[in-house]
């Protein structure tokens, strides 16, 4: 077989290559056997061949430590980018523009009751009588629990005044399954979206939720501004 690893020893910057002369792989593996003979260094005696020998090894510790040290400060700048800057505290948010309300904040956070909860950008939203994060698809206006999208009936409806209502979450019966964002999304003005909630969240050092996130919708943010707003939702107004 071709002497792979000897022949590209012999290569050197301005060499024609035997594999730029022949398309061919057979003949281009003998145009490389018979141009490594007559290019490269071929110990022919068997001191040679040792002194070779010890040479290669030299070389090839020197080039695994050259390759090492070479990953050694790849790796570090591709830390050095993703971690974050010295003396800056961050935590994990949702990005609720990128979010798909695929369910997983319901079910991959470490915590027992996921840190996840539906948030309301009331400047958002329409007030709508027939709200699509409140009931579900076809169902009657009226507020049994059969027709309302939560599973776990965390939203409250409340009238205003004719034809307003507010819908206000219960965030301890949240489960951020997301089936609310969806419709709020789909019918809305998507004023409900989910959220990370700081006073619940033990920061991890990596988000579960956000490895198995299909969205890519959740990353750090600094701790100074740990929501990321819809409307005038924001951390000063939940105190
Ligand atoms: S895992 Fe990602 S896409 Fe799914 S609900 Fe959570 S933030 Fe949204
Ligand atoms: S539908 Fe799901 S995300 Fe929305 S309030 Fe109910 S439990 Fe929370
Ligand atoms: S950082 Fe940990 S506790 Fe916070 S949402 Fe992600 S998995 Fe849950």
């Amino acid at each position: 077989m071709a002497p792979w690893p000897f022949w590209q020893e012999c290569f050197s910057p301005g060499d024609k290559s035997p594999w730029s002369r022949s398309v061919d792989w057979v003949s281009s593996v003998e145009a490389a056997r018979n141009w490594s003979a007559v290019n490269c260094r071929m110990p022919k005696k068997r001191g040679e061949m040792k002194k070779d020998k010890a040479y290669n090894r030299r070389e090839f510790i020197n080039n695994g430590a050259r390759l090492t040290l070479g990953l050694t400060v790849v790796a570090t700048g591709v830390l050095a980018l993703t971690r974050p800057a010295k003396g800056v505290e961050y935590v994990w948010q949702i990005d609720p523009f990128k979010c798909t309300q695929c369910g997983r904040c319901a079910t991959e956070c470490v915590m027992a009751e996921s840190a996840v909860k539906c948030v309301h950008a009331y400047a958002l939203c329409g007030y709508c009588d027939l709200c699509g994060g409140y009931f579900k698809p076809g169902a009657k206006l009226q507020t049994g629990a059969e027709n309302q999208l939560c599973p776990t009936a965390a939203i409250q409806r409340k009238f205003i005044e004719e034809p307003y209502f507010e819908y206000i979450i219960d965030e301890d019966l949240c489960i951020a399954c997301g089936k609310c964002v969806k419709g709020c999304s789909a019918f809305g003005n998507g004023s409900l979206h989910l959220q990370i909630r700081q006073d619940r969240c033990l920061n991890c050092n990596q988000c579960s939720i956000a490895s198995a996130c299909p969205s890519q919708a959740i990353s750090r943010v600094p701790a100074s501004e740990p929501y990321m707003i819809k409307g005038t939702f924001t951390n000063k107004e939940e105190g």
